[in-house]
C-alpha cells in the first residue's frame, strides 16, 4: 500500500462520506477530477505570490521606501507589492490578447485584488519588527512543503503558505492565507495538523494564525486574523483512525452515509464524489 493525501482535501469537514471516497481514490489510484479553474483561483494565486515574492526578494526595497523615502511601513510595503502586481497585470493582459481571458474577468479579478490588498498590506505589516535602525523581516518561507508518512505507506503532503520565525519572542509562526469565503474547521484543522507535524521533531513552540483577506462581517465568519488557541485532542490520531476505517471498505455500501440534514444539499450541489464512488469501486 503506497498513496498519498493532499492536507488540504482530508482537512474538509462537510461530510464524512467524501473523506473517505477521497482516500479510497487515491489507494486505488482512481483519481477523482480537479476543478476547472475559476476566477476566484486567479484572484487567490495572485494574493499568495504578492507577500511571499515581495518578502523574500524585494525587502531591500521596502527598506528603501521606508528610510529613504521616507514613506510609512503600509505605504513602503504597498510600492514593493506594487512590482509583483505589475507583473500578474502584465501577464493578464497578455491572456487577454491571446484570447484566453476576457475583459469583464479581468476586471472583476482586478477589482477584487484592489479591494483585498490594503488588508494584504495591514497584515503583512505584522511580519516586520522595527527595531532601532532595522526592519526585521520575520518571513522564513513559504509554500513550505511538507510529508509525514502517518500510516505505513500513506504519505500526507501539503504547503504551509507562510513560514515566519520571531527572533523578539523566539517562536515560530504558521500562516495560512484564505482569499475566499471563510470556512473555519476546515482551516483550523489544516493548520494543527502541520503544527502536529512539527511539534515532535524541534522544541521552539509554533503559533498559528488564519489570514482573511476577503472583506466580510464577523458575523458571517470573516476574521482578518485569527490566532488559533492551543487544543487538546490530537488531529493526526483522529486522522489515523478515519484512514483505517476507510481503507477497510470494500463497496459504496461500507461508506458513511449520505449527510442529511438542514442545508446539506448545498454542501452536496457543489460536490459529486458520490457519483464518482460508483465509478471507484467497480
Ligand atoms: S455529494 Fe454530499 S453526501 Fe455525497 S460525498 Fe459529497 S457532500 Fe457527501
Amino acid at each position: 500500500m503506497h498513496f498519498t493525501l493532499g492536507i488540504s482535501s482530508i482537512s474538509e469537514n462537510t461530510c464524512e462520506r467524501k473523506l473517505y471516497i477521497y482516500i479510497i481514490s487515491r489507494l486505488m489510484k482512481r483519481f477523482l477530477q480537479e476543478e476547472a479553474p475559476n476566477i476566484y483561483m486567479r484572484i487567490g494565486k495572485i494574493i499568495h505570490t504578492l507577500l511571499p515574492i515581495t518578502f523574500k526578494k524585494l525587502f531591500p526595497y521596502i527598506e528603501y521606501y521606508y528610510y529613504r523615502l521616507k514613506k510609512s511601513l503600509e505605504e513602503s510595503i504597498g510600492l514593493a507589492f506594487k512590482f509583483v502586481l505589475d507583473y500578474w497585470i502584465f501577464l493578464l493582459k497578455t491572456q487577454i490578447n491571446f484570447n484566453i481571458l476576457e475583459k469583464s474577468e479581468y476586471a472583476e479579478v482586478m477589482d477584487n485584488i484592489n479591494v483585498q490588498l490594503p488588508i494584504l498590506i495591514e497584515h503583512a505589516k505584522s511580519l516586520i519588527d522595527v527595531n532601532n535602525d532595522n526592519l526585521i523581516n520575520s518571513v522564513i518561507d513559504d509554500e513550505f512543503n511538507v510529508s509525514y508518512e502517518i500510516l505505513p505507506g500513506v504519505l500526507l503532503t501539503g504547503k504551509i503558505d507562510l513560514v515566519c520565525f520571531s527572533q523578539e519572542i523566539n517562536e515560530f509562526l504558521f500562516i495560512e492565507l484564505k482569499t475566499g469565503r471563510p470556512s473555519p474547521t476546515k482551516h483550523n484543522r489544516q493548520l494543527r495538523l502541520y503544527k502536529e507535524l512539527f511539534d515532535e521533531k524541534q522544541e521552539k513552540d509554533i503559533n498559528l494564525e488564519l489570514w482573511n483577506t476577503k472583506p466580510g462581517s464577523p458575523q458571517s465568519g470573516f476574521q482578518k486574523i485569527k490566532k488559533l488557541r492551543k487544543y487538546k485532542d490530537s488531529e493526526l490520531n483522529k486522522l489515523k483512525i478515519k484512514i483505517r476505517k476507510a481503507i477497510k471498505c470494500k463497496n459504496v455500501e461500507d461508506l458513511p452515509p449520505t449527510i442529511y440534514f438542514p442545508g446539506s444539499e448545498r454542501i452536496c450541489f457543489f460536490c459529486d464524489y458520490c457519483d464518482h464512488s460508483k465509478v471507484i469501486f467497480n
